[in-house]
């Protein structure tokens, strides 16, 4: 249905360092290239984990190992990999929110990437800005503080996975919801739109059975005040590149059509 996707990592990313029964590394931009041959992928955003400034004291541990640095290395291998690229491929981030004043990546350097996926319920990090408690009314009221405090700011382009983070973190995301002040929902979707900012659908995300049920209602009412899309299947390996049959009927049933996403050119396009 959507021949590209937005949320890639490659083993620049911590969490993708995986390996086949040969050693060989299941998240090489090397092997995403096959497989998006394979599937007839016509556009990827590579989207590791990334903050421009690792160095700084008391940084969530998780991006001690970020920084420019695996930017311009991928960059580098990827220009190494020219000659055997199949489709379009564009260099963006997956971010972080450390706090409503801060993410991780600045204005400027945002316009030196083709894309700026921003998380804001990595409760699961140490470090993150975390609710007040785990009951439902704390986490669906910090869920909607962080994510506004994204959606303010024009020069992001895009959520990731919003409100998804495992209910073993979490608890449940239905109770959550139930709590959730949906005017103030309103309010944040309304000014995503204004922004421009996008909301990621994640094909990952959505194989969670309540995740699936509570975001589409969450889609519905974003679509309708205006909101975009972007597509990710948060792939740690390039056997999970692309969207699934599940995804694709997701995205079906929750009336969104593909004009209603961003494709990887649209995103870099913004740069202007
Ligand atoms: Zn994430
Ligand atoms: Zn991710």
């Amino acid at each position: 249905m959507l021949p590209f996707d937005s949320h890639v990592h490659t083993y620049y990313s911590p969490c993708a360092r995986g390996v086949d029964q040969s050693t060989n590394p299941v998240a090489s931009p090397q092997r995403y290239f096959q497989r998006a041959e394979e599937i007839g992928l016509r556009a990827m955003i590579f989207t590791d984990h990334f903050v421009e400034d690792p160095t700084l004291p008391g940084l969530v541990l998780f991006y001690k190992s970020s920084g420019k640095a695996i930017l311009r290395d991928l960059r580098l291998e990827l220009e190494r990999l020219s000659d055997t690229q199949v489709c379009d491929v564009f260099i963006g981030c997956e971010t972080e929110t450390l706090s409503t004043e801060w993410v991780g990546v600045s204005e400027a350097t945002a316009r030196e990437l083709d894309f700026v996926l921003v998380p804001t319920t990595h409760y699961h990090l140490p470090g993150v800005p975390q609710p007040a408690s785990m009951a439902p009314r704390d986490v669906a009221a910090h869920m909607l503080l962080m994510l506004e405090s994204v959606v303010q700011k024009p020069w992001l382009d895009s959520v990731a996975h919003p409100f998804s983070e495992p209910e073993t973190v979490i608890g449940d995301l239905r109770a959550i919801y139930d709590a959730m002040d949906k005017a103030r929902l309103r309010d944040v979707l309304g000014l995503a739109a204004r922004n421009g900012v996008a909301l990621e659908v994640n094909g990952s995300s959505l194989t969670a059975p309540n995740y699936a049920a509570i975001y589409r209602e969450i889609v519905a009412l974003a679509k309708s005040l205006g909101v975009r899309f972007t597509y990710g299947s948060d792939a740690h390996d390039s056997a999970n590149l692309g969207m699934t049959q599940a995804a694709e009927a997701w995205i079906a049933d929750s009336g969104l059509t593909p004009e209603d996403f961003l494709t990887p050119q649209m995103l870099r396009a913004k740069r202007g």
